[in-house]
């Protein structure tokens, strides 16, 4: 049965209803939950997002013998394509990458799925105050928000200010920086506040935090933020905040032919039967040597375990015998933010005639931040929204036509009443889903790094752990998934 469940094809891996349109799965969904199959393997991995399969790989190519067990009846876990009605994909979850992303880029290359430049020709728009101010993207200094100048010198010096911080902290290694107990102890907002004095720059910084953390800067340990601004880059270019929020030179300037989901996919296609979906793990149990790991309809037994996943989605396996008390801990305090994406699909990007590029920053509205989500031949226009933090929370009771009605208002206050009227409308609601509850990344409030931040990587005998939130560059991102897989399989080969 462990054959048949994984039996893999391009439409399974995406899973049904994803980008394919396809409704159910054969062989997939309908396989049969009685008669649990059970496998043997050197290395038994939790999880079929980017960090899973990656480790998969590496450990396949030095000959071990591994099975990946994936809850959902697809791979790619938070990296999901949407079909778009009459044809067409669109991105529900992890979507661009940027310089120094080197090795998301690199396994793109290797699976053979192309990218293209994030649409970026035209003004951003600024709404504040009740006013649209458009702003041009190209000047000396990049994109410009229009504040008042006293805003704007604050800003350029907060940033500063975190970029300088942010190099005094080694990201291998947050809770050993010089400070890490002064800038462990204060949140994001504490310290914003006495920096970013300024309303205009501090709602800046706000509007910047909730669109990379999905989190309000209340809830930020201020060291989690400088290790994240550290990670930002690679081993030979430091992490800045600029290449967090920019699009053209940041983490949002590149997106991927067919979807970012096709490299999962394609990654899992070369893996064959060693992917076995629809199998939540619920017990991983260590009898001697051998760990037995039980999920829906398998059993795999191997004298290593990978857990590929997000720290509070670990949390949900029953471990026997039960973790150290400071590895459960540390997956205890790292909540999920809250996310959802809203993708409104047009005829065409009519937003392009008015000079605009489809970014809009705003001060009000339950989706603050929007790209040009449209296809690289523009033939057909989407505007991709983030609804995040707060907003997020807001709607978490809405309906989805609810939800639709908010983010069409918000749409058309920035880019005009013809933004009430899409072709069709696609809503990714993170925190709702049962394998992944919440996003982009699992964050760390004040206190949980200099306390627990060693358990992160540290293994649990046989136990090695995975996922973004476990790298040391471009935690948060595909690229921190990549390189956490890379990793953890130099980890286990170094072991086995
Ligand atoms: C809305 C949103 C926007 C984002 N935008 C970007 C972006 O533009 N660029 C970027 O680089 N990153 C972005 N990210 C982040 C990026 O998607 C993630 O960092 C990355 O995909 C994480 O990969 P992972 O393998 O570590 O974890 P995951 O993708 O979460 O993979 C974990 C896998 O484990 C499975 N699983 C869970 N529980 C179990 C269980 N008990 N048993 C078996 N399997 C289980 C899940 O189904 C999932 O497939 C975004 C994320 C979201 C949600």
């Amino acid at each position: 049965m462990a054959r048949e469940r994984s039996r893999l094809t391009r439409r399974s891996l995406l899973g049904a209803g994803a980008a394919t349109g396809v409704a159910t799965l054969a062989g997939v969904a309908a396989a049969p939950a009685a008669a649990a199959a059970t496998r043997d393997a050197d290395v038994v991995i939790i999880g079929a997002g980017l960090a899973g399969l990656t480790a998969a790989r590496d450990l396949k190519k030095a000959g071990k013998n591994v099975v990946v067990l994936e809850a959902r009846d697809r791979v790619g876990g938070r990296v999901l394509n949407l079909q778009v009605p009459g044809g067409g994909v669109t991105e529900g979850g992890g979507e661009f990458i940027g310089p120094t992303q080197d090795r998301m880029k690199a396994l793109a290359d290797e699976v053979g799925v192309g990218t293209f430049p994030t649409y970026n020709t035209g003004k951003n728009l600024l709404r504040k105050d009740g006013r649209n101010t458009p702003y041009a993207t190209d000047g000396l200094l990049g994109a410009v928000p229009p504040i008042d100048v006293a805003g704007l010198a604050n800003a350029a010096a907060v940033q500063a200010l975190l970029n300088d911080m942010a190099k005094k902290v080694p990201v291998g290694a947050p809770w050993t920086a010089a400070k890490a107990q002064e800038w462990d102890q204060q949140t994001f907002e504490t310290w914003l506040r006495h920096n970013a004095v300024v309303p205009s720059a501090k709602f800046l910084f706000d509007v910047a935090c909730a669109s990379v953390f999905s989190a309000e800067p209340r809830e930020l340990s201020l060291l989690f933020v400088l290790f994240y601004i550290a990670a930002a880059g690679n081993e030979t270019n430091p992490g800045t905040f600029e290449r967090l929020t920019e699009t053209a030179n940041g983490a949002q300037a590149i997106r991927f032919k067919g979807g970012s989901q096709l490299v999962p996919v394609k990654l899992a296609e070369s893996l064959g039967d060693s992917v076995v979906l629809n199998a939540p793990v619920r017990r991983v149990a260590k009898d001697g040597a051998t760990y037995t790991v039980t999920a829906d309809g398998i059993t795999v037994r191997a004298g290593r375990v990978i857990v590929a996943l997000a720290p509070p989605l670990a949390a949900r396996i029953d471990f026997d015998p039960v973790l150290p008390a400071a590895r459960d801990q540390l997956a205890q305090r790292l909540p999920m933010g809250s996310v959802g994406k809203a993708i409104a699909i047009y005829d065409r990007p009519f937003w392009r005639d008015a000079g605009l590029n489809g970014q809009a920053l705003s001060d009000t509205g339950m989706v603050r931040s929007t790209f040009d989500n449209s296809p690289e031949d523009a033939s057909y226009g989407a505007l991709m929204g983030f609804i995040e933090a707060d907003q997020m929370r807001a709607l978490n009771g809405a309906s989805e036509a609810e939800v639709k009605a908010a983010v069409l208002k918000d749409y058309a206050t920035y880019f005009g009443d013809k933004a009430k009227t899409p072709t069709a409308f696609l809503l990714q609601r993170w925190d709702n889903e049962r394998f992944t509850r919440g996003g982009p990344v699992a964050y760390a409030p004040p206190g949980v790094l200099t306390a627990y931040g060693p358990e992160l990587r540290r293994p649990v005998g046989g136990i090695h752990w995975a996922g973004t939130e476990t790298s040391t560059y471009w935690m948060g991102y595909m690229d921190g998934a990549v390189r956490s897989g890379e990793r953890v399989a130099k980890e286990v080969l170094a072991v086995l």
